[in-house]
C-alpha cells in the first residue's frame, strides 16, 4: 500500500497519507488547517517501497460555491 507525503502550503504541516487502493481518487485537505493548498512531498517512504517514483496526480478543482477540493489521482502500475 502506497504512502504519500503531503505538505500545507497555508500552515506547512507535513503528514502521509495511506492509500489502500492504488486506483483511489480521494479529497484530500490539511489535518491542521483544512487548506487544500498541497505539496506532495517526494519521501523515503516511497522509495523504500519500491513506488518508481510515479505518484498521485494532484488536481485543484471548483467543487462549490467559493470552496475548491484537492482531489488525487494514484496511477496504476505498470506490471
Ligand atoms: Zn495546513
Amino acid at each position: 500500500m502506497p504512502i504519500f507525503e503531503f505538505k500545507c502550503s497555508d500552515c506547512g504541516h507535513l503528514f502521509e497519507k495511506l492509500f489502500l487502493d492504488s486506483k483511489e481518487e480521494v479529497v484530500l485537505e490539511c489535518p491542521q488547517c483544512h487548506s487544500h493548498n498541497l505539496e506532495r512531498v517526494v519521501s523515503r517512504v516511497n522509495y523504500v517501497m519500491g513506488t518508481k517514483g510515479k505518484g498521485p496526480k494532484i488536481t485543484t478543482k471548483s467543487c462549490g460555491p467559493g470552496s475548491t477540493c484537492a482531489t488525487i489521482e494514484i496511477p496504476g502500475r505498470d506490471d
